[in-house]
């Protein structure tokens, strides 16, 4: 599945706003936000003139993708499996984002950044219910397993994790268990427990103009 390959800081420069994309980087004065918190380019400093309530829309569209590091033609699917629903469309387009399987790997903590968590995901570190995904988009529900794979605990990266583990506290919709490097999920994200720092109501209204 591709990917947005756009440089990282550059994203959340363009959007104004930290985006966490890099994982210890972002919490460190090297973030590009602290040290450039300006848009990219050359007039890329100067006062940003007031946007529209579609260009805010749009803002908005744009940073939920950076979040999850989606592009257009998947993001916009999801919006639609979103609206197919009968229950809030809010709420299930972002259930549909937390539960893709790089996500859900990050919210247990077991990768600094969902970048990170979609490559580990991807080099096949990780079983669901006891059988290998690899595929980053794969969306867990109540009940599943996501535990890292024997083989792959004694990896340097994941010595690292445990680490990191220790002061962690996963959401409250996974249940984790810090020595087995396993998380349980036991519910669903809701909405106003997430806090991404963009308002997906914006993209919905945004998609359904
Ligand atoms: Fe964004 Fe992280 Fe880069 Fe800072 S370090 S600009 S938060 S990706």
């Amino acid at each position: 599945m591709a990917r947005n390959l756009n440089p990282k800081c550059k994203q959340c420069r363009r959007e104004g706003k930290k985006l966490f994309l890099k994982g210890e980087r972002c919490y460190s004065p090297k973030c590009s936000m602290v040290r450039r918190p300006y848009a990219p380019g050359a007039h890329g400093a100067k006062r940003r003139r007031a946007i529209s309530e579609y260009g805010a829309q749009l803002r908005e569209k744009q940073k939920i993708k950076r979040i999850y590091g989606l592009l257009e033609k998947q993001f916009r699917k999801y919006f639609q499996a979103a609206s197919a629903k009968k229950e809030n469309i809010n709420q299930a387009f972002l259930t549909i984002l937390e539960t893709r399987l790089d996500n859900a790997v990050y919210r247990s903590g077991f990768a600094s950044s969902r970048t990170k968590a979609r490559q580990l995901v991807t080099h096949g570190h990780f079983t669901v219910n006891g059988r290998l995904v690899n595929i980053p988009s794969y969306q867990v529900k109540e009940g599943d397993l996501i535990a890292a794979k024997e083989q792959s605990k004694n990896k340097i990266v994941f010595k690292e994790i445990e680490k990191t583990l220790k002061g962690y506290d996963a959401p409250a919709w996974i249940l984790l268990n810090k020595e087995k490097l396993e998380a349980k999920i036991t519910g669903l994200p809701l909405a106003k427990e997430v806090d991404l720092g963009a308002d997906i109501k914006m993209v919905v209204e945004h998609y359904s103009r």
